[in-house]
């Protein structure tokens, strides 16, 4: 039958805490002394940036260059997390902009994997910490200047009314045509 510490006499309870508090002392030192001489498993982070292992699903990279504007990866985005801002059309595409909000992205990879070019990837980056959630929105497209937009806006219009009339020029002898065999 155990004495509770209630019972104990004060003098046999100052040596009982007394020895409780050396052994327990004791285990933790014992714990400290064996991972002492061990390798450490932390870093100095930032400075000491970790191993990302192959296959982490990180921060987007973007290849404007390559990009077919297809429209695949927004619509692949489960989240509609990703939104293509562009004008124009095939080698005429002007790419404005290329957003991912990283506050909703899930890495799924869906985007990615409905990237036939491969110009969407995800990558080991892995550091978006930020204080500011408007911050998590990332525009990947190159920047554009208002005047090169405009300039490519015009660009955009003469080619379409060069189309135009070129249709117009390759269809009017046919209606000549028409009509001439409709007096006949
Ligand atoms: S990784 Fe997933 S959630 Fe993030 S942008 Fe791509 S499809 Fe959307
Ligand atoms: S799926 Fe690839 S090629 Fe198509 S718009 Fe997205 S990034 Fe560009």
């Amino acid at each position: 039958m155990t004495v509770s510490a209630a019972k104990r006499h004060p003098f046999v309870q100052y040596f009982a805490d007394l020895w409780s508090g050396v052994t327990t002392t004791c285990t933790g030192l014992r714990l400290t002394l064996r991972y002492l001489f061990k390798p450490k498993v932390t870093l100095l982070y930032p400075e000491e940036r970790p191993a990302i292992p192959a296959g982490h699903r990180g921060i987007h990279r973007y290849v404007e260059e390559e990009c077919l504007l297809c429209r695949a990866c927004e619509a692949a985005c489960p989240v509609d997390c990703l939104v293509i801002n562009a004008i124009g059309r095939g080698k005429d595409r002007m790419i404005l902009n290329f957003d991912i909000d990283y506050a909703k992205c899930l890495f799924c990879n869906l985007c990615c994997e409905a990237c036939n070019p491969k110009c969407l990837v995800l990558t080991g980056d892995y550091d978006l910490s930020t204080t500011k959630r408007d911050t998590c929105l990332i525009d990947f497209a190159h920047r554009k200047t208002s005047a090169q937009i405009e300039e490519h806006k015009k660009f955009l219009e003469q080619k379409e009314a060069e189309k135009k009339a070129a249709a117009e020029k390759r269809d009017a002898p046919k209606e000549c045509g028409e009509e001439g065999n409709g007096s006949n």
